[in-house]
């Protein structure tokens, strides 16, 4: 374990998944987070954005954060569909998740979008969930330690510290397909990451920025992966839409 950890964050990435009443998770949830895991763990949860307003104001009081799944660069404008990390940050969102892999991949969103996403966060007052990590191909090429260094540079902007930034390196082939890095390979790109932070945000900073893991962590393994050296908590897709798996994860922080 690093010496000197941030506080960690377990965030929910629900995806498009949710109705109104899915309001009955958060309320699971907010049960759940007892004193004892609020003094471990910063817990939030990213919903789809019909529900972001709904879930802030339903998380009033018990500080479970809310986040966005993604933001367009601009405050306003004429693009049809989109949404502005000022509109989020005035439903109450806190947290936005920009370059997340579902979003380079369907959306073909590059390292430049994505970084221009997080200075629009940063604009509105949110912190970015910043995404990065590895094809399956690119692992077996070798070239993971490069691809993730390359986002990194590409995607976070200059003006970034550890209360507008927070790191999140997920490997694509491991989002949603129940397989997971081993802990070694997790602490290396981990270790890349924080070494990235340092050139990015300063000696000062680079330690205080979350970095947290995504793909296929789940009750069962959050334990193991949370221990990692500069593992500073997760963010979670298939497991965070069980409120009592989500906070099984989140009670990893427990010890
Ligand atoms: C994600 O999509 O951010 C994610 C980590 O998904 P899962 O936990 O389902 O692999």
């Amino acid at each position: 374990m690093s010496v000197d950890r941030p506080r960690p964050l377990v965030a929910g990435n629900w995806k498009m998944n949710g109705l109104r009443s899915s309001t009955r998770v958060l309320e699971e949830i907010h049960a759940g987070y007892t004193p004892g895991l609020k003094a471990k763990v910063e817990l939030a949860v990213c919903p789809p954005a019909t529900l972001v307003g709904v879930f802030a104001h339903h998380a009033v009081g018990s500080r479970v954060a809310i986040g966005g799944q993604d933001c367009h660069a601009k405050e306003s404008g004429a693009f049809t569909g989109d949404l502005s990390a000022e509109m989020l940050a005035d439903a109450g969102a806190t947290y936005v998740i920009v370059g997340h892999s579902e979003r380079r991949q369907y959306h073909r969103e590059k390292d430049v979008d994505v970084c221009a996403k997080a200075v629009a966060a940063y604009r509105a007052g949110l912190t970015a969930i910043v995404c990065v990590g590895e094809t399956r191909e690119e692992r077996e090429a070798g070239k993971t330690l490069a691809v993730v260094r390359k986002q990194l540079r590409g995607s976070i902007p200059v003006d970034s510290n550890s209360h507008n930034l927070v790191v999140a390196y997920e490997p694509v082939w491991a989002i949603g397909t129940g397989l997971t890095p081993t802990v070694a390979d997790v602490a290396e790109v981990h270790a890349l990451v924080r070494d990235e932070l340092r050139r990015l945000v300063g000696k000062a900073e680079a330690p205080r920025v979350r970095i947290l893991y995504g793909g296929s962590v789940k009750p069962s393994n959050a334990a193991e992966l949370m221990a990692v050296d500069n593992v500073d908590g997760a963010l979670v897709g298939g497991a965070s839409l069980v409120a009592a798996d989500f906070l099984a994860i989140a009670g990893a922080y427990l010890g």
